[in-house]
């Protein structure tokens, strides 16, 4: 069977690294977000994707080998970062198998699978994430979600518990579809409806469709790095020659379509106990890996330890460090940035906090007047 694919990876505007990994061999195509201090997200992610490759077609049902080879993903990073000490290492993962009229799909975490149909974008996967849960328990709404300070939470992801549930789903396909794996890189700059105007405005060309979504991503600022994985069963690849002909009898064929989708797996909605404990383990596990952001504390820029989240009376981090720059004399978008509580390491939550000092002033005072910021 003919597969039309194309990939982009790029680090974005802000990271230092790539922690984001992919494959796009047809018929199995994959993205993965690594997560975890010094180099373990990239550890992780690039072991979701050497486990994937060893994925050999004409198995059993593919549903199975996907869960099958998520599941070794997992244990094998689990073992991982035991050996190599690089504990609380992790991965999102979201892969996709075309086999027969079907599109199968996997995925842990909150990289998203979408399909783009006749101008119209569906969302395949729903986020493991924090905001994703607040939505789905009515607490916020969709939009508000979408540029959410916490939505890079997740609440599952590879290789952070020895077991781990995959959800999975079945999904046909018909000619002239597009399918978009990526990382939240993408989906936390863009919005959907301006993803389903660049594929529809790319269609054509899967390169320049996924280079346009790098390209939006990063005008919007790059926060993270940025995957994205595309593929059209049915279209031989690398151009996607003809596809407007197709596209136009299909319009015509649409009208009559009974599509129905088949959702394999019990998704069940975690409850609220569920979630607060989801967070509590993720939590502690980030509190324990050197997750710091920038806040508030009594007027003063300070350096936090842990998650900006609040359940109820459970709280999530601690005040690591206060320093001398006073929040009100701050340029406004300055103070955005910091209400942003974005996750950080030390490192780069001291150089944030850093940059509030008004540089040059002779006998400047020390940005740590308490516990001097702490080893560097
Ligand atoms: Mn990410």
């Amino acid at each position: 069977m003919d597969i039309a694919f194309a990939t982009a990876t790029d680090t974005g505007r802000v990271r230092a690294s790539n922690e984001d990994a992919l494959l796009a061999r047809p018929p199995l195509f994959l993205v993965a977000d690594g997560v975890g201090g010094a180099t373990g997200g990239e550890v992780a992610s690039g072991e979701v994707r050497r486990v994937l490759a060893e994925y050999q077609p004409g198995g059993p049902d593919p549903r199975e080998q996907l869960v099958r080879l998520l599941k070794k993903a997992n244990r094998s990073i689990f073992e991982l970062a035991e050996t190599r000490g690089l504990t609380g290492m992790g991965t999102t993962a979201t892969a996709a198998l075309v086999g027969g009229r079907s599109v199968y799909l996997a995925h842990v975490g909150d990289s998203r699978a979408y399909r783009h149909r006749g101008g119209e974008l569906t969302r395949l996967t729903e986020d493991h994430s924090l905001v994703a849960e607040l939505v789905r328990d009515g607490s916020i709404s969709e939009e508000e979600a979408q540029f959410h300070p916490q939505r890079s939470i997740i609440t599952r992801a590879l290789g952070i518990e020895p077991e781990v549930e995959v959800d999975v789903r079945e999904t046909g396909w018909q000619e002239g579809d597009i399918y978009l794996l990526c990382s939240d890189g993408l989906t936390s700059m863009v919005g959907d409806e301006e993803i389903a105007a660049l594929l529809a405005r790319e269609e054509e060309n899967l390169e320049q469709a996924a280079a346009a979504l790098v390209a939006a991503a990063n005008e919007r600022g790059g926060h993270d790095n940025i995957t994205v994985v595309l593929f059209a069963p049915g279209t031989s690849a690398p151009r996607r020659a003809g596809a407007r002909s197709r596209r136009a009898k299909q319009r015509a064929r649409k009208g009559g379509s009974t599509f129905s989708d088949s959702l394999s797996s019990v998704r069940g909605r975690l409850l609220l106990a569920a979630l607060a404990l989801a967070v509590v383990v993720f939590g502690a596990w980030l509190l324990n890996h050197n997750v710091f952001y920038v806040g508030v504390q009594d007027g003063r820029v300070a350096i936090y330890q842990g998650v900006p989240v609040e359940l109820g009376p459970l709280a999530f981090s601690s005040v690591y460090a206060t320093s001398d720059v006073v929040f009100d004399e701050l340029e406004p978008y300055e103070q955005e940035r910091i209400m942003r509580h974005e996750l950080r390491s030390l490192g780069s939550a001291r150089r944030v906090v850093d940059g509030y000092r008004r540089d040059g002033e002779p006998g400047a005072p020390s940005a740590w007047p308490e516990t001097g910021g702490g080893e560097a």
